[in-house]
């Protein structure tokens, strides 16, 4: 099938480029020229294990190309994804004024029938917005459908080849049929639906893992003060089948470009139907003191934080991404700066995109774990990148000036931290050192 994806950021240019894969030709379409430029040039915008190689071997397949000319690309597809962002508006309502421009764009570049899908996330009710907003355009006909991404970064390219369901939502049985025969290469388990029930599944799905991650760290929370162990807490409720036993890590809580921005729109869309979503806006709440529990830790270890010098081991919201949108980090290492630290960071990949979010002259950009962690009053771990786990503690307690860790992630384990000098605070875990 012919293709065109509308936004090359971490969904559009990972689903175009696996549709590619698929014996598919698609173009992938930004109108961030240095994005489509470097995209052309063989580089990758941004960092998700396993894309290169694809588009590599796509591109030199003719399958796959890159421009930032909608109207070309859209008269030439059958199929025309929308993967543009729905950043929080600062009521916390989706902004959905780039999927009505690129809507917008694939209306007045309609040239015949299109089945136009929707990948972005969007409020119950956008589809139909954006089915009037193309049918007050074109005469041309076309079907719309919403089609949810429930790919999770740092593993994306795996999670869109072999995704545990599809959702197509259409009221069209065209549409469905296309789409369908689209995504059976990947799955049998696809699911069609009504295009609003769609919309819905994205976000009550994203509502549920955020609530499965502030149930576990109130839980965690808990278990600091009885004595009791989350991680093994969490084993046992996980072995249930009906629980399950993943989203069940505590840690400093969620960030990324997801669900704290999914969480509040739902709050909203609850909101505007004179819904009061309490649950939800507990789970929001949970959440964002979770992060400062650490600064609450380097205070119970260090006293005053006023010209102490912090460590930060991981500024990606979660590993293997280079995305640091509303990464507990930020609010950390804001907290400290505000209390007077000095903080030496470092993180494998996001450091550069940190840095366009928070910079500071009193913070140094180490190039390595261990450079960070060099005269340090306590180190506080993060995100749990692969490579934090494997600095020996041993090594540590050389470079840093006390070998103190706040350990936001449960890294280290009970007998590595028996076996330290470190006075090591994790998260609902009872004090090991
Ligand atoms: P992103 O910010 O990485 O990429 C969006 C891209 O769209 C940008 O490169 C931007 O330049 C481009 N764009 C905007 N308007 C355009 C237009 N009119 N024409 C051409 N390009 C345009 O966003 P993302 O993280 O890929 O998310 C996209 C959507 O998918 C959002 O609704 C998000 O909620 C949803 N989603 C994201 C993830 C994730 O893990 N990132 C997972 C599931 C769903």
């Amino acid at each position: 099938m012919k293709l065109c994806v509308i936004g090359a950021g971490y969904v559009g240019l990972v689903s175009g480029i696996c549709f590619a894969a698929l014996g598919n030709t698609v173009v992938c379409i930004d109108q961030n020229e240095d994005k489509i430029r470097q995209l052309r040039a063989g580089g990758v915008p941004i960092y998700e294990p396993g894309l290169k190689a694809l588009i590599k071997d796509n591109v030199e397949q003719g399958r796959l190309s890159f421009t930032t000319d909608t109207t070309a690309a859209v008269k030439e597809a059958e199929i025309v994804i929308l993967a543009v962002g729905t950043p929080s508006l600062p009521s916390g309502e989706a902004n959905l004024s780039y999927i009505e421009g690129a809507a917008c764009e694939v209306a007045d570049a309609m040239n015949g029938y299109k089945v136009i899908v929707t990948k972005s996330t969007v409020p119950v009710g956008t589809n139909e917005r954006i089915q009037n907003l193309i049918a007050s355009r074109t005469s041309h006909p076309f079907g719309v459908a919403s089609v949810p991404e429930f790919l999770r970064e740092g593993s994306a390219v795996l999670d869109t080849l072999h995704p545990d369901r599809i959702v197509i939502g259409a009221s069209d049985p065209h549409v469905a049929s296309v789409l369908t025969a689209l995504h059976e290469p990947l799955t049998t388990n696809i699911l069609t639906t009504d295009i609003r029930s769609a919309e819905m599944i994205k976000y009550a799905s994203n509502a549920f893992l955020a609530t499965k991650i502030s149930f576990i760290n109130e839980i965690a929370n808990i278990c600091e003060k009885v004595g009791a162990d989350v991680t093994r807490v969490a084993h046992g409720m996980g072995l249930d089948q009906r629980i399950g036993s993943s989203f069940l890590s505590a840690g400093i809580g969620y960030g990324g470009s997801c669900f704290p921005k999914d969480t509040q729109a739902l709050i909203q869309i609850a909101g505007n139907v004179d819904y009061e979503f309490k649950l939800l806006k507990s789970v929001v709440e949970v959440n964002q003191g979770q992060r400062f529990n650490v600064i609450r830790k380097l205070e119970e270890a260090l006293g005053e934080l006023e010209g102490a010098t912090i460590g930060i081991w991981g500024l990606a919201f979660k590993p293997n991404t280079d995305d640091v949108r509303d990464a507990p980090a930020l609010d950390i290492m804001q907290s400290l700066l505000e209390a007077g630290a000095q903080i030496r960071a470092y993180d494998p990949i996001a450091t550069a995109n940190f840095r366009k979010l928070l910079d500071s002259s009193e913070i140094t950009w180490a190039d390595s774990a261990q450079e960070a962690a060099e005269g340090c009053d306590a180190l506080c771990l993060l995100t749990e990148w692969e490579e934090f786990g494997e600095v020996g503690l041993g090594e540590l307690n050389e470079l840093m000036k006390h070998p103190i860790m706040i350990d936001g992630r449960n890294v280290y384990s009970e007998e590595q931290i028996r076996r330290s000098a470190f006075a090591y605070y994790s998260v609902g875990r009872p004090q090991l050192n």
